[in-house]
């Protein structure tokens, strides 16, 4: 596969990271980063971003399922 440009490994940025991407795409991206520290920078901070959204979703889950826990423990706790 021929080599890719920056602009090809952002619009691919979402995809490679989830590993959706084609293993031949995905070698061109690895090979890609290996050579520009722009875009390793950018795939790094991508992966960051993602990483603490997902922790913020954590430790905040959406209401219901709070409250959904709180009538649970409610209900155990008056047993
Ligand atoms: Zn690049």
């Amino acid at each position: 596969m021929a080599e890719i440009c920056c602009q090809e490994l952002d619009r691919h940025l979402a995809d490679f990271v989830d590993g959706e991407l084609s293993p031949e795409l995905t070698a061109a991206m690895k090979s890609h980063l290996k050579n520009c520290n722009f875009c390793s920078e950018l795939v790094s901070s991508y992966v960051k971003t993602i990483f603490i959204l997902k922790k913020v979703n954590e430790v905040e889950p959406p209401p219901d399922v709070v409250v959904r826990l709180r009538h649970y423990l409610n209900s155990k706790l008056n047993m």
